[in-house]
């Protein structure tokens, strides 16, 4: 109980400096509080939204919102766990309608803790499709990301890659760099690798993964690419925006990103998602702002603005995007990265996957 108070305001507070710092602006560009946009009933109400995307990411969409509805959105940016938490505390209080995050397995902690409420939307289970939701209508993707692999172009083939497994073989012994495994996306993959494979195989493959370490695991993707591109290992597994992070400054870096899985599960992909929180003071506006998000005019930009896929089919690929080919994309249900979350985090570590 002590702990658990002290975790909660300390980040509680780490979430209002975060919330003051983002200033909590309406798309107006106006410094709104959102306590006090509640405040009237008598007009039109800004939805709030929850954010752990950042800003310049989510910021365009609500403005097109707001000028094709004339509904203002207000949001605060944090991480997730401060802002999952933060829902927590204000309960019924809440003045949130949407939280949005990344990563399914965050998506369904909000689900798990009784934090989103069901969305009926023919729009939305139309346009999204049903690996990239919740079998409850709790949460929806509205973007998609690739985790693939990603090699050096000066001293590996095409041709040498085949699989996330093979990863672990002995062509790639010391040659291998991999993220921490306290960040949920590789939580994520090892999750769906569980599903497909069962606890044996897949704790096989995590080992083979640690055995072929080249250096210690890495806080974030970009790392990662770096040490690739500086020879200090040659192949790694990323979700494709960071490269094209780095491939937009500097087209001409030896690396590569290689599609693996293609003629078996498919690349493991993963979504930006949102739902409507249990306590939305406006649910039909926030279903709005969904449905909004999944139009053919929104997922182009939402998909743009960080080099992800759209969620939705028929939208125009960002070129750079586009650049690096098509691929069959892995079908697994993506509340399995919530389910099997804990599973694949007690496997990693006792495979030594630090
Ligand atoms: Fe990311």
């Amino acid at each position: 109980m002590a702990i658990g108070g002290k975790f909660f305001r300390r980040q509680v507070s780490k979430s209002v400096v975060l919330a003051s710092m983002t200033l909590v602006m309406g798309v107006t560009g106006l410094l709104t509080p959102v306590m006090e946009a509640n405040a009237s009933a008598e007009t039109q109400q800004p939805i709030v939204v929850y954010s752990s995307r950042k800003e310049h990411l989510i910021k365009p969409l609500f403005e097109a919102f707001t000028e094709k509805s004339g509904i203002e959105v207000n949001y605060i940016t944090d991480k997730a766990g401060p802002l999952l938490v933060r829902l927590q505390g204000e309960g019924e209080r809440t003045p949130a309608d949407l939280f949005m995050t990344v990563d399914a397995g965050n998506l369904w902690h909000a689900a798990s803790k009784d934090l989103l409420q069901p969305i009926e939307s023919d729009t939305l289970t139309t346009r999204v499709p049903q690996h990239l939701r919740d079998p409850e209508n709790r949460w929806f993707g509205l973007s998609l990301r690739a985790r693939t692999i990603v090699y050096s172009t000066d001293r590996v083939k095409p041709t040498e890659l085949s699989t996330y497994e093979a990863l672990g073989g002995e062509a790639f012994a010391k040659r291998l760099c991999l993220r921490t495994s306290k960040k949920v996306y590789n939580q994520s993959l090892v999750a769906t690798m569980i599903e497909r494979f069962g606890a044996d195989k897949t704790q096989g493959v995590v080992e083979s993964w640690v055995g072929n370490l080249a250096t210690d695991v890495f806080a974030n993707d970009t790392s990662l690419i770096k040490a690739v591109i500086a020879g200090q290992c040659d192949v790694g597994i990323v979700n494709s925006y960071y490269f094209g992070r780095l491939q937009k400054k500097e087209a001409e870096i030896p690396a590569a990103l290689f599609w693996p899985n293609q003629g078996t599960s498919g690349v493991h992909v993963n979504i930006s998602g949102a739902g409507v929180t249990k306590h939305a003071k406006q649910p039909a506006l926030a279903k709005s702002l969904l449905e909004f998000l999944v139009s053919k005019e929104a997922q182009v930009k939402f998909a743009g603005l960080n080099m992800e896929y759209p969620v939705a089919a028929g939208v125009d690929l960002d070129p750079l995007v586009a650049s690096w080919g098509s691929f069959n994309q892995d079908k697994t249900p993506l509340q399995v990265a919530g389910e099997r979350q804990s599973d694949a985090i007690k496997l990693m570590d006792r495979a030594g996957y630090r």
